[in-house]
């Protein structure tokens, strides 16, 4: 199929990629000139494992290409995708202006029959409104085309994109026009070669709620368990034990129940804010959402209180070697970062941050931390070492798993280790003579 992807961004690449590589002829479209100038040039403006060899053999095979000219490409197009982004709005709800401006484009270009569908995350009854964008473009340039707006949210995660939009659990399919469900059906088959039933079809309205209702229950499990770990270091018990101990209960199983420095990135905070924010609109008070990010705002800071707790509120004169700013390893995707929340409340108590983490620094640097001259980078973990009173790790990349702990403890002021992703064995750390903080256990 001929396919136009509008919104380059971690969504819209990874999926313009992916279904180039199944074999349609895909191009991606950008208002940004310079990512669309570099993509052409085969440089990604994003981490993600895998991504880089997988556009650079599809620009090659000629079945992936870049423009700025939307008008151009949908008129050889089947399918257009909008996935732009839809970030939180001052009041909480998803900000649609970026989807709706390009549906608008659609209108003002549109030739001829299109299916146009939404990827970008947005609110029940946006579907609605980017038809009646188009048709107000269609009716404006006194058009009568035929089209249909279709809801397929995406789930991929960031730093498993590839596999997930390849090997998808499953792909979900909004749609009130059976046409539609049917051209979205062989545009995904080569995804599902041993069972379709992993594609699911319903109304637009239910599809574009399940996204919502995805991320919601994810953040919820993050943050239930971030409950039960400070109820555990109140009453002495060690959360580590308690999470293998419900894990075990297939009902409940062993996947997001970890405990942590809470949940960050660019979906879980706004996702979860526009959804309690669509119930708020329909007159609904969601408690337990609410309450979701209650305990997340404040479990962001859990580790910051612990270092307060040793060092005293007033952190002049210490540094803090800081492992880890990406808001999950296998991304340099910053984008509401425990660590954010955590580096700046050490800077403003005085202390000097000595940062490290394998793909994140430049978006710190120059962007997130960018005013905090407090904070310096350096190319190794062992680096930021030197002369800090202590360790904090807050990304769990693979190689802060087993470090070399003898050169942690000579390189450091004081053995202390502030752990906010409980990736230590506590016995272990205790025997090698570090003094060790973990989340969930006193
Ligand atoms: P992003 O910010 O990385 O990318 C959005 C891109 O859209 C940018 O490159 C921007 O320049 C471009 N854009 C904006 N207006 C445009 C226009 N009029 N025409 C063409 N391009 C335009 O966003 P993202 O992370 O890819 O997210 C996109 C959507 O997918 C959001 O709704 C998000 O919630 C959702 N989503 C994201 C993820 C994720 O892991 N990032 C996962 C699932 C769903």
């Amino acid at each position: 199929m001929n396919l136009t992807v509008i919104g380059t961004g971690y969504v819209g690449l990874v999926s313009g990629t992916c279904f180039a590589e199944m074999g349609n002829r895909v191009t991606c479209i950008d208002v940004d000139e310079k990512k669309i100038k570099g993509l052409k040039e085969g440089i990604i403006p994003i981490y993600e494992p895998g991504l880089e060899a997988m556009v650079k053999r599809n620009i090659e095979g000629e079945t992936l290409h870049f423009s700025t000219d939307l008008g151009e490409h949908l008129k050889k197009c089947d399918i257009a995708f909008i996935a732009v982004g839809t970030p939180m709005g001052d009041d909480g709800s998803a900000d649609l202006q970026y989807v709706l401006q390009v549906a608008k484009e659609i209108g003002q270009h549109m030739q001829h029959s299109l299916i146009i569908v939404d990827k970008s995350t947005v609110p029940v009854g946006t579907a609605d409104k980017v038809r009646q964008a188009i048709q107000n473009e269609l009716e404006k340039r006194k058009l009568n085309i035929e089209f249909h707006v279709v809801s397929n949210p995406e789930f991929l995660k960031e730093g498993d994109a590839i596999s997930d939009f390849m090997k998808p659990d499953r792909v979900v399919v909004g749609s009130d026009d059976e046409s539609a469900t049917k051209k979205m059906r062989t545009l995904y088959s080569p995804f599902f070669r041993s069972s379709m039933d992993r594609l699911i079809t319903m109304d637009v309205r239910s599809a574009e709620m399940t996204k919502y209702v995805a991320n919601a229950m994810l953040a919820t499990k993050i943050s239930f368990m971030n409950e039960v770990a400070n109820i555990c270091e109140l009453v002495g018990a060690d959360v580590n034990k308690v999470r293998i101990g419900i894990g075990s209960d297939s009902r409940i199983g062993y996947s997001f129940i970890y405990p942590g420095s809470g949940y960050g990135g660019s979906c879980f905070p706004k996702d979860v804010k526009a959804l309690k924010r669509t119930a708020q609109e329909h007159g609904y008070t969601a408690d337990l959402i609410s309450a979701v990010e209650d305990v997340n705002d404040r479990q962001k800071m859990v580790i910051a209180k612990k270092v307060v707790d040793r060092f005293g509120a007033d952190l002049t004169g210490k540094t803090f070697a800081i492992w880890g700013l990406a808001f999950k390893p296998q991304t340099d995707d910053m984008r509401e970062a425990p660590a954010i929340y955590i580096i700046k409340d050490l800077v403003e108590r005085g202390a000097k941050v000595q940062a490290y983490d394998p793909k994140a620094m430049d978006e710190a640097q120059h962007f997130y931390l960018k005013d905090l001259p407090a904070v310096s980078y350096y190319h190794s973990k062992y680096e930021t070492l030197q002369g800090a009173d202590a360790m904090i790790l807050l990304t769990e990349w693979k190689e802060f798993r087993s470090p070399d702990f003898e050169e942690l403890k000579q390189q450091l002021n004081t053995p202390i280790v502030f752990d906010g992703r409980n990736q230590y064995n506590d016995q272990m750390m205790q025997d090698l003579g570090f003094e060790y903080f973990q989340i969930g256990k006193k």
